[in-house]
């Protein structure tokens, strides 16, 4: 028996695939994250048992209740952190997140120096953009992310991937996308963490390297987000 997620999960990969092949990428140059945050562990496991082993949460909280189990009943998994990181919050984060999409403050930085230091053992880190200049919403904005690159790097030798942007709600995400690129390509960055359910072809075409897709796969959530 097939769940209505799994099902979900097949047509996302076709489309990445088709989005890929028209882009002229390879489709494994396009990873698929799949958003689990707000849906329980049922939920995922058949998402888990069709083969995808990449999610992602929005919060440490959350993910703290639910992925350690899973973990244990499937090996190979990788979780991402795609919400905003407190700084105290980091040393729990390390512990639970193979991957970091919120880097977006000195003070979180230097927090995730230490810590990392501390653990042994570091996450890829993406610096989250602001590229609409949101003032709601997390990320350095554009025109402070390469100092805030080259601080990560020099100052807390931070292992910084790549870049992490989720355009305004009310905008055509393309030119969200293509300027988190551009400001990826001036500074060596190769990972592109962009694309949602609703967008997520546009950032396959732009150069995303990981896509974030969550109610395409689990259905709606209710609307208590951020
Ligand atoms: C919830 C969330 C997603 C997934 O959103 P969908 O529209 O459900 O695909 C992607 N990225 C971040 C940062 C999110 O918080």
């Amino acid at each position: 028996m097939t769940s209505q997620a799994a099902e979900n999960l097949a047509s996302v990969r076709k489309e990445i695939e088709k989005a890929a092949k028209a882009a002229g990428r390879e489709a494994s140059s396009v990873r698929l994250i799949a958003i689990s945050k707000t849906f329980e562990a049922e939920d995922i496991a058949p998402v888990l048992d069709a083969g995808q082993l990449i999610f992602g949460e929005n919060r440490v909280q959350e993910a703290k209740a639910k992925w350690p189990v899973l973990r244990e009943r499937h090996s190979g998994i990788e979780l991402h952190l795609v919400g905003p990181l407190q700084s105290n919050k980091v040393k729990e984060a390390l512990s639970l997140f193979d991957t970091i999409h919120s880097v977006d403050r000195a003070k979180l930085a230097a927090e995730l120096a230490k810590e990392i230091q501390k653990a042994g053992r570091s996450p890829q880190l993406f610096v989250q953009v602001n590229t609409g200049a949101e003032p709601q919403k997390a990320g350095v904005l554009p025109e402070d992310t390469d100092a805030f690159i080259k601080e990560c790097r020099e100052t807390y030798s931070l292992n910084v991937v790549g870049l992490m942007c989720i355009p305004p709600l009310e905008e055509a995400p393309a030119p969200h996308f293509a300027l988190t690129k551009k400001i990826a390509d001036r500074n060596g960055l190769k990972q592109l963490s962009m694309g949602m359910s609703a967008d997520f072809e546009s950032a396959v075409n732009f150069g995303a390297t990981y896509v974030r897709v969550g109610s395409a796969i689990f259905g709606s959530r209710p609307k208590v987000d951020d």
